[in-house]
């Protein structure tokens, strides 16, 4: 078996399962952006917008290179950049079709003049504040009377009007219930002057889940796509999910230790009794997380092992102590499933402190990612760089 000392192996049925099952509780008719940034996550954007373009209306990325890595790679159907962008990127955006994310009106006139220049037409979804203070025009008739005047210039067409939730997946809704109020309002002032916008949208993955901004035309998932709940919080039952990604290793090295014997960088643990230690040869330059040093763990032969001292760039050590059948060679699960034992994203990076969407898009590229579909390995991603 090729990869045996990292793969994160990706399940294309799972990513589809998600995709459908959050269909289930949409309104029929609603579209679904697959938010695909950050390599979609670090689950690859590429095999996910192939996997999940039949069954979406759209993409959206961070920015305008994973935009045109979609578009060089085959995908039609239409992509949003999320985000501002510098000019620079602008006439590729263009010319492969890249909806741009605007708000200001000097930015909207030099995009004006730009699809103008080279005989085309810019489309655009204008992203208005709320509450999240991080991009938008301010929510205000004035910036209205703005959202009006870039919609008739020539060469824009305004497609989208959208706004981004900063606390959709908290248990308290008021916070998301102003913002919500706050977009109808300017969605109206728009109507109100005479600017039509066909595909408005609200709804982040927690607003998906918890049903809240849902109403309108689209809804954008990211980290529900890849089978993991926004938080804690948002009401888990609503809508069954799958995660899509696995990161399995295995066992490099086993010996035992006496006691008084520390182990890895620092001496920051010191055993108190004679060990089994297992060494795994994965590390933070695979993107597994440094701070689970001393607090992560992983699964072998389905039980647990807790991770001795400092996680190093390349290797990790477990306690193995209580896993008789820990020997070299042995499957070694990061994350996802061992029996019936399971490792979260999100109970792990939590036990660090950290957070399941960062773990996730922190996987190197030194990780090789193969996708399965209908229980077969259908690609490989190319690691020869690595
Ligand atoms: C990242 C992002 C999303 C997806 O958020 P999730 O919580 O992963 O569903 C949606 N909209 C915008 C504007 C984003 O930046």
């Amino acid at each position: 078996m090729p990869y045996e000392r990292i793969r994160a192996v990706i399940d294309l049925d799972a990513l589809i399962y998600n995709i459908q099952s959050m269909k289930q509780n949409l309104r029929p008719g609603t579209q679904v952006m697959a938010v695909v940034k950050a390599d979609g996550y670090g689950h690859g954007a590429v095999p996910v917008a192939e996997a999940a373009e039949p069954y979406v209306d759209g993409f959206g990325t961070a920015t305008a290179e994973e935009a045109l890595q979609l578009r060089r790679q085959g995908i039609r159907k239409p992509v949003l950049v999320l985000g501002p962008v510098f000019e620079s990127a602008w006439e590729a955006m263009l010319k492969e079709q890249i909806r741009f994310t605007l708000f200001e009106e000097d930015q909207a006139a030099a995009l004006s003049a730009m699809a103008r220049k080279l005989g085309t037409e810019a489309l655009v979804h204008l992203a208005v504040d709320t509450g999240m203070n991080r991009i938008g025009m301010a929510c205000t008739e004035a910036a209205a009377d703005m959202a009006a005047r870039i919609s008739r210039m020539p060469g824009i067409r305004t497609e989208g009007l959208f706004t981004h939730l900063a606390r959709a997946d908290e248990t308290d809704k008021e916070p998301t219930r102003r913002q919500l109020e706050a977009y109808r309002r300017f969605a109206s002032w728009l109507e109100q002057r005479g600017v039509a916008v066909s595909v408005r949208h609200v709804s982040n993955s927690a607003g998906i889940i918890d049903q809240e901004g849902t109403g309108w035309d689209m809804v954008r998932a990211g980290i529900s796509l890849y089978g993991l709940y926004p938080s804690h919080e948002v009401q888990r039952n609503r809508i069954p999910l799958r995660p899509v990604m696995e990161l399995k290793s295995h066992i490099s090295y086993v010996k035992e230790i006496p006691a008084g014997a520390q182990v890895s960088y620092g001496g920051t643990f010191t055993a108190d009794h004679p060990m089994t230690v297992a060494t795994i040869p994965v590390g933070y330059g695979d993107g597994y997380p440094r701070y689970l040093s001393g607090k992560g763990w992983v699964l072998i032969g389905g039980k647990k092992a807790p991770i001795l001292g400092r996680v190093c760039m390349d290797q990790m050590m477990a306690d193995v102590s209580s896993v008789p059948q820990a020997c070299r060679g042995e499957e070694v699960t990061l994350l996802g499933r061992d029996g019936d034992a399971c490792i979260g994203a999100e109970e792990l990076a939590g036990a660090g402190g950290g957070f399941h969407y960062e773990l996730l898009c922190g996987i190197s590229k030194r990780v090789p990612r193969v996708y399965v579909k209908d229980g077969k390995t259908v690609t490989i991603s190319d690691i020869s760089g690595c």
